[in-house]
């Protein structure tokens, strides 16, 4: 049995992030994944400012920036309505965020974000290691069980993804249907006339969702759908991926020369954000899309699982000060609500409520294309160099 201050279960983005900052505050953790590194992750690889500037702090950019090829810089968003409007945002850095926005692929990603934890002694890094559930002592946990044997901590973070053997072990799962995405994804070679913009493409039978298109450099893009819980059986998503590459008018011309790539086309769920429910029990805390903390509306992850990371990394180090392991939890809702629930939660579901409805989008899509300010916002919004909460001067007719 190995004692740990802090006991983390999955190395992805939320469990890195967590590891770097715990390690900084002198703290002894284990971090553990089942997954071989470096591994590949099904994602869009759309990573916003506002995550940049995370990495930015870890050292893990200027890693990326030593790997040539693995980042797309990408500066605008090009936003296309079912009906065919076209609205073309610059992303203007003009926001409270410097950072840049890029394109990157999810297995140069989290193996930088590896390479960076193995720097630091206070982390004991293992791969192949699948942690099976929680060992409880009363109603408080005592570690975790695993193929490598058992983990003791003080504190366990579990950030082992969508389908967190630890959160439904503690009955933490988002059971709410209706929080809870799919997404379709698969990348396509041979992309002529990709731009430095990332396009989101909506189509009438996957709204609120869309398709995306996001260059990745060498006619390499991402593309894929995004999807509502409506249409999470696998063989509507499927066929919603083959309508979007194959029918949607704007998708047509851009891949009409391109290949996919075999065996790339994948699904996996987006837990969505909510208000209800902790993010955690006891000396348990969820980060990352083990506690569901993703976007609602643009299906972003990434931040929320660094930024979800780090917040949980300091409510335990504000326990262990204190020699209060349940702390922990008191700290970590305060943290992530503070930042969540009304900027990004309320507006999130509200507009995604909106988008539902094709004559709305159709309207909304024509009256922002028609000044560049306008479009400028929505590409600022998306990439969270503005408010959420922005959006909804896109609604005033006088803006
Ligand atoms: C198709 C698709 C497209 C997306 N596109 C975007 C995008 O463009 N931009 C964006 O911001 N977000 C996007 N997202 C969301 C984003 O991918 C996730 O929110 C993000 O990866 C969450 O990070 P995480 O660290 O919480 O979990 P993960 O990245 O899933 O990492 C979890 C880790 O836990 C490990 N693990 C799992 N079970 C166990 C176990 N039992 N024992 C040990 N280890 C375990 C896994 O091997 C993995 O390494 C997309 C999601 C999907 C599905």
């Amino acid at each position: 049995m190995q004692r740990y201050d802090v006991v983390i279960s999955g190395a992805g983005l939320a469990g890195c992030s967590a590891a770097l900052s715990l390690a900084r505050q002198g703290l002894r953790v284990a971090l553990l994944d089942k997954a071989c590194f470096p591994r590949e992750k099904i994602c869009g690889d759309g990573v916003t400012a506002a995550s940049t500037e995370l990495l930015e702090e870890m050292g893990v950019l200027e890693m990326l920036r030593q790997r040539p090829g693995s980042l797309t810089e990408f500066r605008g968003a090009t936003f296309v309505s079912p009906g065919g409007t076209v609205v073309q945002g610059r992303i203007l850095r003009n926001g409270h965020l410097s950072g840049s926005s890029y394109v990157i692929p999810r297995m140069v990603l989290d193996d930088s974000l590896v390479s960076r934890v193995k720097e630091h002694s206070s982390i004991t890094f293992l791969d192949k290691t699948t942690v099976t559930g929680l060992v409880m002592d009363g109603d408080r946990a005592r570690g975790v069980a695993t193929s490598a044997g058992e983990f003791c901590g003080r504190i366990i973070i579990a950030a082992d993804g969508a389908y967190s053997p630890i959160a439904k072990q503690l009955d933490l799962w988002n059971r709410d249907k209706s929080q809870q995405g799919f997404a379709m994804r698969a990348w396509f070679s041979g992309v002529e006339g990709l731009g430095d913009s990332i396009e989101l493409c909506y189509d009438k039978a996957m709204l609120p969702g869309y398709g995306w298109i996001f260059p990745a450099g060498e006619q390499r893009a991402n593309v894929g759908v995004f999807l509502l819980p409506r249409f999470t059986d696998q063989r509507t998503l499927k066929r919603l991926f083959e309508r979007f590459v194959g029918e949607h008018h704007y998708a047509v011309g851009r891949l009409k020369n391109a290949v996919m790539e075999p065996g790339t086309l994948k699904s996996w769920p987006l837990p969505f954000g909510s208000f209800a429910g902790k993010r955690g029990r006891s000396n348990v805390l969820l980060a990352g899309d083990a506690g569901s903390f993703i976007d609602p509306i643009t299906g972003e992850g990434i931040y929320y699982a660094l930024k979800t990371g780090r917040y949980a990394a300091e409510a335990v180090a504000h326990a262990l000060e204190r020699n209060d392991e349940s702390a922990a939890l008191t700290r970590y809702e305060q943290l992530w609500r503070g930042e969540f629930s009304t900027r990004v939660y309320v507006p999130g579901y509200a507009f995604q409520h909106f988008m539902n409805n094709e004559w709305f989008v159709e309207t909304f899509m024509r009256y922002t294309a028609r000044k560049q300010h306008r479009a400028d916002l929505l590409a600022d919004v998306v990439v969270h160099n503005r408010k959420r909460r922005d959006l909804f001067k896109l609604l005033n007719p006088f803006y």
